[in-house]
This record gives C-alpha cells, structure tokens and sequence, in this order.
C-alpha cells in the first residue's frame, strides 16, 4: 500500500493511509491548498499536514468533508480556521449523530477511544445543497456535486478544473464492500450511473477507501448496487426470502446480508423520506 503522495493529475495528489485503508486527496494551489476529508481523530488530521510537507504544501485553506461519517469529518477541527464545505445534511449528520458517532467508533476501534474522546465535532460551515463551485487561489476551480442519495444521504463528489479527476468519496470502494449501513440502496444505482456519466475513459476515480482506478472499476460496482436492488425487489414482492437472493449479490457471503436488509427496509418505506 502507497505510504506516499501519488500525483493523479496536475497538483492533485492522493495518499493512501493504512488506517480504513483511506484515501485523502489534496489539491495544491500557489497560495493555499484544499483538503478532501480529515479523518477519524485531531491526530490522524496533523498527520495529514505532516505529511503535506513532503508536498512543500502551502497552508491548507480549504477543507472539503465527502460526506458526514466520522472518518471523513472528525478531524476537522485541526483545520480551522479554513472554512469547511459539505452538503447540508452532512453538517446536519455530524450534528445530530456526531457523538453516537464517535461512542460506535470506540467500541470498533478500542485502540483510538482516548483520541476520539478528544474530537471537537465541528460540522461543514460551506453547505450547499446540489452544487458549489470553490476558487483555488481565486483561480482554479474545484467543483462539489450530490449526485442523490448512496452510501448516506449526503455524498458529494468533487472534480478539479484541468485534472481529469473524479473524487467519489464513500460512493465507491475499492476492495471491501461498500457499506450501506447508514445508506438509501434503492438510490445507489442511479446516483453511481451519474457519477459513471461524468467518467471518461481515462478519468482517474479516486475512491474513499481502496485504490484508485478507472471507469470500468465504476461499472463494476454499479453491478453489485443493482444486484442488492433486484434481489431485494424479489424479497418485497414475494418470490423469494432474503437468504434465497443472498448468493445473488456480488458481495462475501457475510456481507450480504446487511444490504439486502437495508434495501428491502427502503423499499418497505421504513428509512423514512
Ligand atoms: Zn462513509
């Protein structure tokens, strides 16, 4: 796994970090940088600009959350005072949820609990609600878009003026399945085929977790959200149970489960809205 900053377009750089094996990307401008993501605690973020060193990295002067989870959004604090851009309802999210959050992260990651008591939950103060344009250096634009409910109901995805690079957050991962815990599966395809129709065939599509590649790794994913939707469609109407449509899904066996349940909860109108 890269311990290092890959350049994936003109002074965008990616860095893989072993922890969630998590990508943060960076956008370097003369004057200012912009940051995609913060991480889980205010020590994984000052890593984060540890590590922009190595880039000779002009101060961090935006921060940019994905979405609301507490991996993308804790360490937002160490950042300030950059303003921090999300969609509404991430601010919202991380509000609402934040210290729930942070008590679940505890008890799957024991080992950071005292660091995650020491998280200053500060929310996106940028919100918007379907797109924002952002000036680097009053020059280079950064593009966030929400492109419909996913992996939550608040992920954006950001583009760079002049990289052909998409940023595609919790939308996409790449070698794990993706989680739909918190996530609308009945909308994940039609929001992962507008995210496909803004990739090229040499677009570089920068995941949130897992490596970054290609359009066809889109595609790919897009077959396993449209599976977890028609296995659950047969569920809901009837045909068969849950553990039937299970082998259908292109998931590990024992990650199956948990989307197929999820999208027939939504289709049975019990994730509300
Ligand atoms: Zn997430």
């Amino acid at each position: 796994m890269a311990t290092s900053w890959t350049e994936i377009g003109e002074r965008v750089f990616v860095r893989r970090y072993a922890f969630f094996d998590q990508n943060i990307v960076v956008v370097l401008g003369r004057e200012e940088a912009l940051v995609l993501d913060t991480r889980t605690t205010p020590g994984q973020a000052r890593e984060i600009l540890d590590d922009l060193r190595e880039l000779g990295s002009p101060p961090v002067g935006i921060v940019v959350n994905s979405h609301g989870h507490y991996d993308h959004a804790f360490g937002n604090s160490v950042f300030r005072p950059a303003p921090i851009w999300g969609h509404e309802r991430a601010a919202e999210m991380i509000r609402r949820t934040g210290d729930r959050q942070r008590a679940g992260a505890a008890v799957e990651v024991p080992e950071i609990a005292a660091e995650l008591a020491e998280v200053v939950l500060d929310p996106p103060d940028r919100t918007f609600r379907e797109v924002a344009t952002i000036c680097l250096d009053d020059e280079r634009e950064v593009e966030l878009r929400y492109l419909g409910r996913g992996h939550t109901d608040n992920d954006i995805i950001l583009r760079v003026d002049g990289a052909d690079i998409l940023c595609a957050g919790d939308l996409l991962e790449n070698g794990a399945t993706p989680f739909f815990g918190h996530g609308y599966p009945m909308d994940w395809p039609a929001t992962a085929e507008a995210l496909l129709a803004l990739t090229g065939e040499r677009t570089v599509v920068v995941p949130g977790h897992g490596d970054h590649a290609g359009r066809a790794f889109v595609e790919s994913q897009l077959v396993g959200f449209r599976a977890v939707c028609d296995a659950a469609r047969r569920v809901v109407a009837g045909e068969a149970s849950v553990e039937d449509v299970l082998p259908l899904v292109p998931y590990p066996a024992d990650a199956a489960l948990e989307p197929v349940e999820r999208a027939v909860a939504q289709l049975r109108g019990e994730l509300g809205e």
